[in-house]
């Protein structure tokens, strides 16, 4: 306590008297929730800026003291997302427990539960972000637009499915693909057979090949007491499976469309009852016989995503920020956007090791595009960071942002 306006000492009798009519005589510390948080990735690390705004005191569970949130947090855990027992440890006194990626044990979860951890998102609604075949299931049965689909486990279920829906067609593995890793694309029976191999009877998902206008999607956030908040449907430019920009909000988005999909996103939400921020990504497909456009879900992520990552600059309440809100149970900020335009460019790893040393072009440059660096070493096509441009003019802004990514994987050098 510091001293009194009057220059009364700390804890003199001014203070004494005011403590005890605010009714906090004696009271000394104040608290602040701790928030578990599984994993010590770049969501992690991005959500340590807002968490000091909020006082809120971050602990992670990482894997290597050098994990890219372990280097910016302080209060870490070691030990792997499978052990229930560092899961205990990492949230062990935290007012809630929550998830940088979400391949965690939903047994692990229940148990935290029934343990008395306030587990957000919880377990029932994480397993439809884990496994793309019980979504899908689930999708259906709520009458929820997406592609056509089969549970296949051999060449036989694969043709007949190729009969009805026509090759080519997506296969993927249920669950742990990321980054279009676990996503294939097969022309032919052959083109699959090494694939129904590997699985040895075990169900892959296969999709019809969407022709899509381009890929969208809606970052949405639910908080335990039901408060809801959406952002402005985004597009993500997707290459090799990779994401490589978003721009926000979807240019030319049919209104319908964005109120269609908005709606869908924020009833998902509710009726799979997740806690915190999803993205509920998806395809815009043209509808045939001049009708309006359609959306169809593709797949759900129940933590920030990567399609948020515009909301840092671009959205009064970034979706990092909005997490630790919905998990907390505080009330939702505005998602208002702040620009005309944001635009998003991730930076995926190149020849070009030294990061830090790109600072001094990319800032030089344009002292407006706002630089994110996730603290990890260059692999190719590992996403090492994103840049973020805003503004009026689209095409300008695009190009700022692309411009700044591709010079700090070392892609363009001036
Ligand atoms: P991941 O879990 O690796 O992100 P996704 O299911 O999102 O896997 O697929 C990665 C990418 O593959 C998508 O962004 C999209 O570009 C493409 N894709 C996935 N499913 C389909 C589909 N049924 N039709 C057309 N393209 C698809």
């Amino acid at each position: 306590m510091t001293a009194s306006p009057d220059g009364t000492p700390p804890d003199g009798p001014a203070d004494q008297a005011r403590d005890a009519r605010a009714g906090t005589a004696g009271a000394t510390r104040t608290t602040f929730p701790v928030l578990a948080v599984v994993g010590a990735g770049q969501l992690a690390r991005m959500s340590a800026p807002p968490a000091v705004g909020l006082g809120v005191r971050l602990r992670v569970l990482a894997t290597d003291p050098d994990e890219s949130a372990a280097q910016v947090v302080p209060d870490v855990v070691l030990g792997g997302p499978d052990d229930l027992e560092a899961l205990r440890r990492v949230a062990a006194g935290a007012a809630a427990l929550t998830l940088d990626h979400e391949q965690v044990p939903t047994e692990h979860l229940r148990a935290l539960e029934a343990e008395g951890v306030a587990v957000r998102p919880g377990p029932d609604a994480l397993e439809h972000a884990q496994d793309k075949l019980l979504l899908r299931r689930r999708l259906e049965a709520m009458g929820v637009p997406g592609p056509a689909w089969a549970e296949v486990r051999s060449a036989q279920d694969l043709r007949a499915f190729g009969e009805r829906a026509g090759w080519p067609l997506v296969l993927k593995t249920p669950r742990g693909g990321y980054d279009g890793k676990g996503v294939l694309f097969a022309g032919s029976p052959d083109g699959a057979a090494a694939w129904l191999e590997r699985a040895a009877g075990e169900p892959l998902l296969a999709e019809e090949a969407v022709r899509s206008t381009r890929e969208l999607a809606v970052m949405v956030a639910r908080s335990p007491s039901g408060q809801a908040a959406a952002w402005p449907v985004v597009e993500t430019v997707q290459v090799g499976g990779v994401c490589r920009e978003v721009i926000a909000p979807a240019p030319g988005l049919d209104d319908d469309l964005a109120a269609e999909a908005t709606a869908l996103a924020l009833r998902l939400a509710g009726e799979l009852g997740v806690t915190g921020v999803m993205a509920v990504e998806g395809f815009e497909v043209p509808a045939g016989d001049g009708g309006p456009p359609r959306f169809l879900v593709n797949e759900l992520a129940m933590r920030p995503h990567n399609s948020g990552h515009w909301s840092i600059e671009g959205s009064v309440t970034s979706q990092f920020e909005q997490h630790l809100r919905a998990v907390l149970d505080l009330p939702l900020g505005s998602t208002a956007p702040r620009a005309r335009w944001t635009v998003m460019v991730n930076a995926l790893g190149g020849d070009y090791p030294d990061l830090f040393h790109s600072h001094l072009h990319v800032m030089a440059r344009d002292p407006a595009v706002k630089v994110h660096l996730y603290g990890k070493d260059v692999r190719p096509g590992r996403k090492v960071g994103h840049v973020t441009a805003w503004g009026d003019d689209l095409e300008a802004v695009r190009a700022r942002a692309a411009h700044a990514a591709d010079y700090i994987t070392g892609t363009v050098d001036g």
